[in-house]
C-alpha cells in the first residue's frame, strides 16, 4: 500500500473515534450542565460502556500497527509524522490497560466525581475519602502497565506536560517559593485595597448581559460557541467550530463571572484558532495542559487586568450596574481586580497567590505517589500546608481539600500545569509586546490584533508542537519563569508602594 493509501486508512478509523468522541463530549457536557442527579447511575453505566467502546477503537492492535508502519515511512511528511507521533505517545497512557480495568476506571471516576460533589455539599471528607483512597490505588496500579522510561509521579507530570518532570518542576516551585513568598508577606502588612464594591448585590441576568458584552469585545464568535452555566466553569472544545464554555454566577461576587467567562474563552479561542489543516486532525486538541492554561491565563491574568482593557467595557458595566458601582472609578475597579490577599480557594485566588495554591497540591501529589505523605491523613496535611505557606487554616473541609475535582477524577500530575501556564503566558505576553503595543489595540476596541497574533505565533499550530518547541517558536527562546516573576514583583511592587 502506498504511504497515501495507508493515510485514507488512518483517517478512515479516526473519523470512527471522532463520531465516539463527538457523542461522549455531548453527553458530558450534558451530565455537567443539566442532566438530573437521579440519573446519574443509568447513565454512568452507559457512557463507561461507551468509554470502553471508544477505547477499544483507539487501541486496536490493527490501527497501532497502521501507525507505526506509517511512522517508518520515509516519503510521510513532517506534520503528519508529528500528528501520528503524539497520538503513538499518548497510546502508550492506555494502551496496555486491559479493557475491563480501564472501564472500571472509567465508571469509578464517574461515581467519585458524584461522591465528591456530596461530599462537598455536606461539608464532610468522609464521605469522600473511600472513593479518593481508592483512585489512587487505582492509578498507581494503572501506572504498573505503562511502558515509559519515566517512573511513577512523572509519569503523570508528562502526560500532561510533555518534557516536565519532578526535577523540573520542583525548580520551577522553588524559584517561585524563594522570590514570592517574601512578597506576599510584605504586601501582608501593607493596607488593603477596597475591593468590598465587587460584593455588592449584583443581579444574575444582568451579570449575564456583562459576560455577553465582554465576549463580544473579545470578538468570541457565538456562532462557533456558546456560554452555558455549570458549578465549575470550564471548556469543551467539540470541534474547531463548536467551542463550549460555562461559567457560575454568584450574585454577591461581580469578579467571579467575569474573570472566568475571560479565562473560559481563552482556551476556545485556542481551538477557534487552529488552522483548518489541523483542525481535524489528532492535534486539533492534544495541546499540552500547561500551553492550554497559558492562553486562558494571558487572557484573564495579562489582559483582562489591564486598565486598558476596560477602556470600552467600563462604561457598559456602569449602565448595567449604576447603584452598585456608584461612585466607584475605572481606575478603583481596576485596582480591585489586581488586589492580593491569601485565601483559602484556589480557583478564587489572586494572581499572585494562585501559585502557592498550586505549590501545595504538587507537594501532596509527589508526596501521595512517593509514599512520603499518609493518604489517611490528606485532610490534615492539606490544612497544615495552607497554615504552612498562606498562613490560614481552612475551617470547612469545603474550603479544603474538597474545593477541587479533579482529584476525583484520578486527574494527578495536572495541577501544576496551571501555574506553568501562568509563567508559560508571561513569556508569550513580552514576545507579543516587541510585535504589538498591547494597550493601543486593548483601548482602540482592536482585541482582534491581539487574537490574530496569538493564532499567527501559537493557535495555529495546535499541538503539533511540544510545549518548549512551541515557546521557542513563539518567543525565539527557551522558557524562562524569570519572566512571570519579574512580571508579579513589577506589578505588585508598584501596587503596593512597596
Ligand atoms: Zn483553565
Amino acid at each position: 500500500m502506498t504511504t497515501e493509501e495507508l493515510w485514507k486508512k488512518y483517517e478512515e478509523h479516526m473519523f470512527r473515534i471522532s463520531a465516539y468522541n463527538l457523542v461522549l463530549s455531548m453527553v458530558y457536557f450534558d451530565n455537567d450542565t443539566i442532566a438530573p442527579t437521579k440519573g446519574d447511575e443509568y447513565r454512568n453505566e452507559r457512557m463507561a460502556y461507551m468509554d470502553g467502546e471508544q477505547f477499544s477503537l483507539q487501541t486496536d492492535p490493527e490501527f497501532i500497527a497502521l501507525m507505526e508502519e506509517l511512522s517508518k515511512r520515509e516519503d510521510l511528511d513532517d506534520t503528519r509524522r508529528r500528528i501520528i507521533s503524539w497520538q503513538l505517545k499518548d497510546l502508550d497512557a492506555i494502551r496496555n490497560i486491559p479493557k475491563e480495568l480501564f472501564v472500571e476506571y472509567s465508571q469509578l471516576s464517574m461515581e467519585s466525581q458524584q461522591a465528591w460533589e456530596k461530599a462537598k455539599n455536606a461539608n464532610d471528607y468522609k464521605l469522600f475519602e473511600p472513593y479518593l483512597l481508592k483512585i489512587i490505588e487505582m492509578s498507581k496500579r494503572m501506572l504498573t502497565y505503562r511502558h515509559s522510561d519515566l517512573k511513577g509521579y512523572d509519569i503523570l507530570l508528562s502526560d500532561f506536560e510533555p518534557g516536565m518532570t519532578i526535577e523540573k518542576y520542583d525548580e520551577f516551585f522553588s524559584l517561585i517559593k524563594r522570590e514570592l513568598v517574601p512578597l506576599i508577606r510584605q504586601i501582608s502588612l501593607k493596607e488593603k485595597i477596597d475591593t468590598s464594591f465587587t460584593r455588592r448585590h449584583y443581579p444574575k441576568d444582568l451579570q449575564k448581559k456583562l459576560m455577553y458584552r465582554i465576549l463580544e469585545y473579545m470578538h468570541f464568535d457565538l456562532e462557533a460557541g456558546l456560554l452555558s452555566e455549570t458549578e465549575h466553569p470550564f471548556t469543551n472544545s467539540i470541534s474547531k467550530y463548536d467551542n463550549r464554555i460555562t461559567t457560575h454566577y454568584y450574585e454577591n461576587n461581580l469578579m467571579s463571572s467575569i474573570y472566568s467567562v475571560v479565562h473560559e474563552a481563552g482556551h476556545a479561542t485556542y481551538n477557534y484558532q487552529v488552522s483548518d489543516e489541523l483542525a481535524k486532525t489528532y492535534v486539533f486538541d492534544n495541546m499540552s495542559s500547561g500551553m492550554h492554561e497559558s492562553q486562558s491565563r494571558l487572557m484573564e491574568n495579562y489582559l483582562a487586568r489591564r486598565d486598558s482593557f476596560w477602556d470600552n467595557l467600563f462604561r457598559d458595566m456602569k449602565e448595567l450596574f449604576p447603584e452598585q458601582l456608584e461612585g466607584i472609578s475605572q481606575e478603583d475597579f481596576v485596582r480591585a481586580a489586581n488586589a492580593t490577599e491569601c485565601s483559602l480557594i484556589r480557583t478564587e485566588a489572586d494572581e499572585l497567590t494562585y501559585p502557592l495554591h498550586i505549590l501545595i497540591r504538587y507537594e501532596i501529589e509527589k508526596g501521595i505517589f512517593d509514599g512520603s505523605v499518609d493518604v489517611n491523613d490528606l485532610e490534615n496535611v492539606w490544612n497544615d500546608k495552607y497554615e504552612e505557606y498562606l498562613g490560614i487554616r481552612p475551617q470547612k473541609a469545603s474550603e479544603g481539600i474538597l474545593q477541587d475535582v479533579h482529584w476525583s477524577g484520578g486527574s494527578f500530575g495536572y495541577f501544576p500545569t496551571y501555574a506553568l501556564g501562568s509563567g508559560y503566558a508571561a513569556q508569550f505576553i513580552k514576545a507579543m509586546s516587541r510585535d504589538l503595543d498591547i494597550d493601543e489595540c486593548l483601548s482602540n476596541d482592536e482585541f482582534i490584533k491581539i487574537k490574530d497574533w496569538l493564532r499567527e505565533h501559537i493557535h495555529k499550530y495546535g499541538g503539533l508542537y511540544s510545549p518548549s518547541e512551541q515557546i521557542r517558536i513563539a518567543t525565539g527562546e527557551d522558557f524562562n519563569p524569570q519572566y512571570y516573576i519579574d512580571y508579579l514583583k513589577d506589578k505588585y511592587t508598584k501596587l503596593y508602594d512597596l
